[in-house]
């Protein structure tokens, strides 16, 4: 494994992360689940992501790993950068959404619970809230840090210039932020217009997620929508549907398949290295279904340089 520095941090994170969004429910079979974090961990993927929405239902895939974590992580804490997040939707009422201070104490108090750990070692805002002042969300971010419950803090989704003012109110409380983590994908530039300056510029790591934008971004759909897929699962809650997997994408799928083959890849671990390419990314934010998926897309980290007749063709087939 490559251990990247996140921004200008004392951390590192491996250059493959792994996320909980999806198939660690409580709907989902528990051992796939401990085979899957194994394994990732075994092959140095010291960094789990999660929310305190992440299920179905919310709350079980933080469920799902305090259980995994009691039974066969406990003993490598010290080894482990686990984060959680909240800001989307999670409870009834009007204080279980967003970001107030009295939402985001509340729930990492829960998702502490859930996971059965004392801290997290990052906890994101996981969305801009246009109505609360951002100096009351981030000045509770760095009361988590302060009261210990988060070693660092991080953001989700935040625009360029909503990130250059949280980190400057984060600079100024004395909590610097940690990373960003956007959606970014050969199917998602918008991170390519502006927001990783600001995160080069001002020493934040990024963690981009959804790279394979949901396993489209893989020969898995390029003859028609396998069961077992995730977009046959109709899982609701963002989850890819089968509306995405279109003629045009799949035209494109084809096509950088192709490029993958000649570099000696297959298609996800092209579509992980493109991203790994930029080195203000410090790891990339897998999501898989079964441990072969692991095993497989970790594969990425043999090769990520780009010729620029590489690049070009990308673009092309992209534009
Ligand atoms: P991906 O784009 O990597 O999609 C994961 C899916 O791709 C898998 O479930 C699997 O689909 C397929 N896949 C994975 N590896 C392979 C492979 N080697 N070959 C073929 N198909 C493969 O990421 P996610 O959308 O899952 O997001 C990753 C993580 O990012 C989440 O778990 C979460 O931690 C984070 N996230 C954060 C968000 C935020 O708002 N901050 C929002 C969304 C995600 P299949 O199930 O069909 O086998």
């Amino acid at each position: 494994m490559e251990y990247r520095r996140c921004g200008n941090s004392g951390l590192k994170l491996p250059a493959v992360s792994l996320g909980m969004w999806h198939n660690f429910g409580a709907i989902d079979s528990l051992e796939n689940a401990r085979n899957i974090l194994r394994l990732a961990f075994d092959s140095g993927i010291t960094h789990f992501d999660l929310a305190n929405n992440y299920g179905p239902p919310a709350g079980s895939a933080e469920e799902t790993f305090g259980q995994i974590y009691k039974d066969d992580f406990k003993r490598y804490r010290d080894e482990l950068v686990i984060s959680s997040k909240a800001g989307w939707g999670m409870w009834e009422g009007p204080y279980g959404d967003w970001g107030s201070k009295k939402y985001l104490v509340a729930s990492l108090d829960q998702s502490l619970k859930r996971m059965g750990l004392d801290y997290v070692d990052i906890f994101y805002h996981h969305r801009p809230d246009p109505e609360t002042p951002m100096e009351e969300t981030m000045g509770t971010l760095d009361l988590m840090v302060r009261q210990g419950k988060a070693l660092y803090v991080g953001i989700s989704s935040y625009s360029a210039s909503e990130t250059e003012q949280a980190v400057a109110i984060l600079k100024r409380l004395g909590t610097p932020c940690l990373i960003h983590q956007p959606k970014y994908s050969m199917f998602d530039r918008w991170v390519e217009g502006g927001l990783l300056d600001v995160l080069g510029n001002e020493g934040v790591g990024c963690i981009p997620f959804s790279p394979l934008a949901q396993g489209l971004l893989s020969n898995k759909y390029l003859k028609g929508i396998p069961e077992g897929s995730r977009a046959a699962a109709h899982r609701g809650n963002g989850a890819i549907e089968e509306n995405a997997i279109t003629e045009a994408n799949i035209a494109k799928v084809a096509k950088l398949n192709e490029v993958a083959i000649k570099r000696g890849q297959n298609l996800a671990q092209m579509a992980l290295s493109w991203i790994l390419k930029d080195q203000r990314v410090t790891s990339v934010l897998i999501g898989v279904s079964k441990p072969e998926q692991v095993t497989d897309s970790l594969k990425c980290l043999a090769n990520t340089s780009f010729t620029d007749e590489e690049l070009t063709l990308i673009n092309n087939i992209l534009d």
